[in-house]
């Protein structure tokens, strides 16, 4: 089968890959669309050390023709973190895509049959692309009561980040988008404050109560805390490769609480997309035919693209 394969230094895609070797609890789907995100493009450049085949946002069919998406992370479900019900944090999970277990951009992927979700038939494929990254904006609201007063900024024009808008918008008033890009911005919507990142520093310092990082930048979190206010709570949902080295006391002095935020529910994400909350499909740039996949991983990696898709 086909697949793109990262050897931890580039991708590069293989027409003659091997087939996945299902586990006891694992089935084949047979993948039709994948999407391309941030997280991809840093495993390809060395991220956590990843060889492999990519892929964790994606739509497959198995057998009978029916769609599915799943879950990405495979717990061990024995292990004491598995039995309080932290299976995302098991330390003997594999995570589909990204650690230790190949991914959906190949013609074929194995899933565990626990982590599969059903795509609602008004759900297109394409955004049926884009559960696995609303799940993860939708953590935020796991992880923190939001008050519809609340003044809540996103910083990053990314994906991700008008996700966060999105999500964060069904829970309060005041959403602003903060990113350096207004054409970026501009898909947000009318529903959500939109302002430039230069304009943000200089004249809303300590305004919000809550703040999140979006940016997939080292340097996200220290406009987060110049930006939040005292006792104001900013969630992180950006996980870098680099480490970058900045002054944390602002943390102590104005007891700001941090949040990191990573994988969350995908039934509220495919919900939301069933009512058409979100759309999604703005966010799209390109649809690329499998045998394309390296050019459209190329384009993926551009600064500035929006959400690529490989359909297979
Ligand atoms: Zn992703
Ligand atoms: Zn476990």
């Amino acid at each position: 089968m086909r697949a793109l394969y990262c050897n931890g230094k580039q991708v590069r895609l293989d027409p003659s890959f091997h087939e996945p070797t299902p586990l006891p609890d694992e089935i084949i789907l047979n993948v039709t669309h994948c999407g391309i995100c941030d997280t991809d493009v840093q495993l390809a450049s060395g991220y956590m050390g990843f060889q492999g085949v990519l892929g964790h946002e994606f739509v497959g069919v198995d057998e009978y023709g029916d769609r599915y998406t799943a879950e990405i992370n495979n717990p061990c479900r024995h292990c004491h973190w598995c039995a309080r019900g932290l299976e995302t944090h098991c330390p003997n999970r594999t995570v589909i895509g990204i650690f230790r277990h190949d991914g959906a951009m190949a013609d074929r992927v194995a899933v565990p049959r626990a982590n599969l979700h059903a795509i609602p038939e008004s759900v297109s494929d394409h955004s049926a692309v884009f559960i696995e990254p609303l799940a993860a904006a939708f953590q935020i609201l796991e992880q923190w009561t939001v008050f519809r007063s609340d003044k809540v900024a996103v910083l990053g024009d990314g994906k991700l980040g008008i996700l966060c808008a999105w999500v964060l918008r069904t829970a309060c008033e005041n959403v602003t988008l903060i990113g350096k890009h207004l054409n970026k911005m501009a898909l947000a919507g009318h529903d959500i404050e939109k302002i430039l990142l230069d304009s943000a520093s200089q004249h809303l310092a300590k305004s919000f109560d809550l703040v999140v990082d979006a940016t997939g930048n080292p340097s996200g979190l220290e406009t987060a805390i110049q930006l939040c206010r005292p006792r104001g709570t900013i969630v992180l949902k950006t996980t870098i490769a680099a480490s970058h080295q900045f002054n944390l006391s602002p943390i102590v002095i104005d007891e700001i609480t941090l949040i990191g935020s990573r994988c969350g529910p995908f039934k509220t994400a495919i919900d939301a997309l069933q009512a058409d909350r979100f759309p999604v499909e703005n966010l799209i740039q390109a649809v690329y035919p499998f045998n394309q996949a390296e050019a459209a991983f190329l384009h993926a990696s551009q600064k500035g693209s929006t959400k690529i898709i490989l359909q297979m």
